[in-house]
């Protein structure tokens, strides 16, 4: 089975609303393990979308739309593909019901007017997905092996529906499941990556093999399909031990979903607290820390420490090593993490001091030089990254490696003590 995505609306036409809701819904289905082989945009216009529907229909099993599913004249998505179809429209009684209680919720006494009604009016032998957070339902019409998907506009109320609703609707209609594990790399770019796993491997059909770069990190996404959960398992544990096997300098988890939430599961596991000193980035780290539900367990606290005064009054760094090394150096690095491990009373003192750009740069310290020092019960470890312009934005770029950087260095230590 293969779909295509068809998102209608004038205003996405007009680029003032991002399409996100293609996005959501392709990737959604390459979880489910159906092909997606194009996308389009059209906007609230019957003729046009009547021939988008129809050459979506020329290439594809499946049409998912979004949008023109609400009470206005200009929502006709419905009312096209029951043409498609060749059905008539009818009342669909628990939907105006649905709807009518919507309206005696939140505006009482306010009049239901004629077109709210339209909302209720399906295409016959539609599959009603009703709208948990909305007046229009989702509906799924099917005939001569196609099959039309009709979702809400706004993302909130197409999301919930796509995976309560559509997500189960497709499932039940292949015999197979498909299961993904995602192994995370940092510090190897993409096609170092690629160029270490073995063409057997990257040609393989089941698993498959799927990388994914992102700022400093690289994600292999390993998809098994089989009759059932317990099969893709077996499918995949060897897969996930050779890929492993292959990176064993830059593996930072598998199904961790990302470092930071990588680093508390492994600090809290370990009964280990940490305390940051951070400079050019900024408490970044600390926000990135703090986004994982839990962080209180293992985040003592975070220090900002941007001036040379605070330097050496918070965290207690040597005037000496301010003077004679400057705060982008090793040895103050090292004294920052010391320092607010001390104050801090944390197993673990972690500090990033660096030139973030665009100015600021020396020949002999350029920006993108950053130190980073972790010191914890078993001693302590510097490093120097040298940090490249990137897409990101230099400043951008370099602030957040230096982060990725500062929390791979502590689960590296971690792990190796
Ligand atoms: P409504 O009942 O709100 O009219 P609808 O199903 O008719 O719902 P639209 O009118 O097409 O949906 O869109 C409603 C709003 O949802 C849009 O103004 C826009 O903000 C948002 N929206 C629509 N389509 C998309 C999309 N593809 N991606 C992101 N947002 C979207
Ligand atoms: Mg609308």
């Amino acid at each position: 089975m293969n779909a295509e995505i068809l998102c209608v609306g004038t205003e996405l036409l007009l680029g003032d609303v991002v399409n996100t809701n293609a996005t959501f819904i392709a990737r959604g289905l390459a979880e489910l393990g159906v092909g997606c082989y194009y996308q389009s945009v059209v906007g609230d216009n019957a003729t046009r979308l009547e021939e988008s529907l129809r050459l979506a229909f020329s290439r594809a099993d499946m049409v998912i739309t979004t949008g023109g599913l609400g009470p206005t004249y200009d929502d006709i998505t419905k009312e096209i593909v029951a043409g498609y179809f060749g059905r008539e429209m009818e009342l669909h009684q628990p939907s105006l019901e649905n709807i009518k209680a919507i309206f005696e919720r939140f505006a009482p006494g306010r009049s239901f007017t004629k077109n709210n009604e339209k909302q209720a009016y399906m295409p016959v032998g539609a599959t009603i997905f009703e709208n948990g957070r909305g007046t229009a339902p989702g509906l799924a019409v099917e005939g001569d092996g196609k099959i039309a998907i009709m979702l809400p506009g706004p993302p909130g109320e197409m999301k919930a529906m796509f995976e309560e609703k559509v997500a189960p609707f497709l499932q039940a209609r292949t015999d197979k499941t498909l299961l993904s594990r995602t192994v995370h790399l940092f510090g190897i770019g993409e096609s170092m990556a690629e160029s270490k796993l073995h063409d057997a491997m990257i040609e393989r059909q089941n698993p498959t093999i799927a990388p994914y770069a992102k700022l400093g990190e690289v994600q292999l996404r390993l998809t098994a399909s089989a009759p059932n959960k317990e099969e893709a398992r077996r499918l995949l544990d060897p897969l996930e031990r050779e890929v492993t096997a292959l990176f064993p300098e830059h593996v930072y988890g598998v199904d961790v979903g990302d470092m930071q939430s990588a680093l508390v599961t492994l600090l809290r596991e370990k009964g280990l607290t940490i305390a940051l000193c951070e400079s050019c980035t900024g408490g970044m780290i600390a926000a990135r820390i703090t986004e994982v539900p839990g962080a209180s367990q293992v985040l003592r606290c975070g220090v900002v420490s941007y001036s040379n005064e605070s330097k050496a009054n918070l965290v207690k760094v040597s005037g000496q090593t301010l003077e004679t090394h400057g705060a982008v150096s090793q040895e103050c690095a090292l004294e920052m993490a010391q320092g607010v491990r001390s104050v801090s009373g944390a197993d673990i003192g972690l500090a990033v001091t660096g030139i973030a750009g665009p100015g600021g740069g020396t020949d002999e310290k350029p920006v993108g030089l950053v130190f980073v020092a972790c010191v914890g019960p078993w001693g302590e470890k510097i490093i120097e990254l040298r940090l490249s312009r990137g897409y990101q934005g230099e400043r951008g770029n370099i602030r957040n490696l230096a982060c990725l950087n500062a929390m791979n260095l502590v689960l590296r230590q971690v792990w190796a003590n």
